[in-house]
């Protein structure tokens, strides 16, 4: 059976590549200024139609043609700037859990870079604590499960290490990895084995946006190589090349680490030409432990349930796909035995049984 619009929108859903800064769309932003009186940078002209154009909210666009890459970093400066204290932060991360559960969202991991919310005097900790606060107030209001990634925004390098003290102390509280994430160009994955090593025997795992866009094809390798071997990565975002690259395959497949593709992400970012160009069906032959995310939703236009309407139409999957790229979300997640237990069983009780 081929699954359509309806159905990949209604399904239950779980996913774990999510920017929290980059899921918020211009309506909620404009809710949670007002009620806090902030004035958002960039928007001359304070007003939602303003804010919606700055989004470039339009149905007609194509998303290939959609990211000027400054504009994108202005883009994601007017979230940032209504998370820069512990109300702010709260009432973003409980939205965004509400906004996750009226599409069907079981479970979610959602991840942001601490180090941004710093502006009004916040610590590490306390932006990683309040996210965590709305986090928690959302699952309360709604039963959908959000766990919390911190990233690193791989810019700075000697704040590496902070971001990860600082998410160790919230390991088994909510935080369940750290992340590299942003510049893969300037900033590779090498620069940043300090912070990751911090992070080695603890509970906390390691995502690294590796593999989605370098000088060369050949860096874009070497890039995923030094995140699974010197980061010890257990998620790869991205990783473009991947197909390509038998030795990784294996490793990533023996050691369980979590290919977290994001179709309609790289297609905005102009990182590939079409869906196919990433090859999820030989990925899916080999084993490998992928599955699909939506990356930064609200500056894309586009949402998980697109995603898998995109991906689908790309590569004629069916049923059986869907229900295989959700199981393997599923044993990606960091979560506990008991909590995967729990996924599982509200994907049956909410009419898509993935267990088997
Ligand atoms: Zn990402």
């Amino acid at each position: 059976m081929k699954p359509d619009r309806t159905f990949l929108e209604n399904m239950p859903k779980i996913e774990m590549h999510l920017h929290l800064d980059g899921a918020i769309n211009p309506e909620d932003i404009w809710c949670i200024a007002q009620e806090y009186g902030v004035t958002l940078p960039h928007i001359p002209e304070q007003s939602l139609d303003a804010l919606k154009t700055y989004f470039q909210f339009d149905d007609s666009r194509d998303i290939r043609t959609s990211r000027d890459f400054d504009h994108l970093l202005r883009t994601f400066d007017i979230v940032i700037s209504l998370m820069q204290t512990p109300e702010g932060l709260q009432d973003v991360a409980e939205t965004h859990v509400r906004d996750l559960a009226a599409q069907n969202f079981v479970y979610a991991e959602t991840r942001f870079a601490p180090q941004y919310h710093l502006r009004k005097g916040l610590t590490l900790e306390g932006a990683i604590e309040n996210t965590l606060i709305g986090l928690q107030r959302g699952f309360e209001k709604t039963g959908t499960l959000v766990k919390l990634i911190a990233c690193i925004g791989r810019e700075n390098v000697t704040i590496g290490p902070e971001v990860a003290r600082a998410a160790l102390k919230y390991q088994d509280k909510g935080v369940v990895a750290i992340d590299l994430a942003c510049n893969e160009i300037d900033y590779p994955p090498e620069l940043h084995v300090d912070a990751f090593r911090l992070t080695f025997g603890s509970n906390l795992r390691r995502c690294v946006h590796a593999g989605e866009v370098a000088k060369t094809p050949e860096k874009l390798r070497q890039n995923i190589i030094t995140s699974l071997i010197d980061l010890r990565a257990d998620e790869l975002g991205h990783a473009i090349l991947l197909p390509d690259m038998p030795e990784a395959i294996e490793h990533v497949v023996q050691l369980r680490t979590r290919i977290a593709s994001c179709p309609l992400s790289n297609l905005a970012s102009m990182v590939i030409d079409d869906v196919r160009d990433l090859r999820l069906q030989e990925l899916l032959d080999r084993n490998v432990l992928v599955s699909l995310h939506s990356d930064d939703p609200a500056m894309d236009h586009t949402s998980l349930a697109d995603v898998f309407v995109e991906t689908c139409k790309a590569y004629n999957f069916d049923i059986n796909h869907v229900q295989t790229l959700s199981r393997n979300a599923i044993f990606g997640a960091f979560c506990s035995a008991k909590e995967r237990e729990w996924i599982f069983e509200e994907f049956r009780r909410r009419g898509f049984d993935v267990s088997s």
